[in-house]
């Protein structure tokens, strides 16, 4: 009862879109993506890119939020390629994390309340 009383003050002042330590590791990720060099494959909406880096290429879709690396489906958070490609389109990478790493899901996670008991 107490955790989540003292979660839900501590969320009343957040104004960010993703929770602290998601927003330190995808920071991480987006300053090691500069090694990386997004091409664009030529499809008509700017999605797909094949991203040139070492020791291999990945292939990355944004539309789809998929990675040929797959750390972006198996974690939620975008990869290097992924955060490559986003910075050539000009787009945030915080718009692409998983609904479940952003301050709205932990909002709901502590949304209720525990009903005191007597005696
Ligand atoms: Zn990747």
């Amino acid at each position: 009862m107490r955790t989540i009383a003292k979660n839900k003050v501590k969320l009343q002042n957040h104004t960010r879109k993703l929770i602290h330590v998601i927003k330190s590791k995808l920071e991480k990720v987006r300053k090691e993506s500069k090694h990386w060099k997004p091409i664009l494959t030529g499809d008509n909406v700017y999605e797909k890119f094949e991203v040139h880096g070492h020791p291999t290429n990945h292939v990355v879709d944004i539309g789809k939020r998929l990675c040929t690396c797959q750390i972006w489906m198996l974690t939620g958070i975008p990869c290097v390629h992924a955060c490559a490609t986003f910075s050539r389109v000009n787009k945030q990478p915080e718009d692409f994390c998983h609904r479940w790493l952003t301050i709205e899901s932990y909002r709901k996670t502590y949304n209720h309340h525990i009903n005191p008991i007597p005696g």
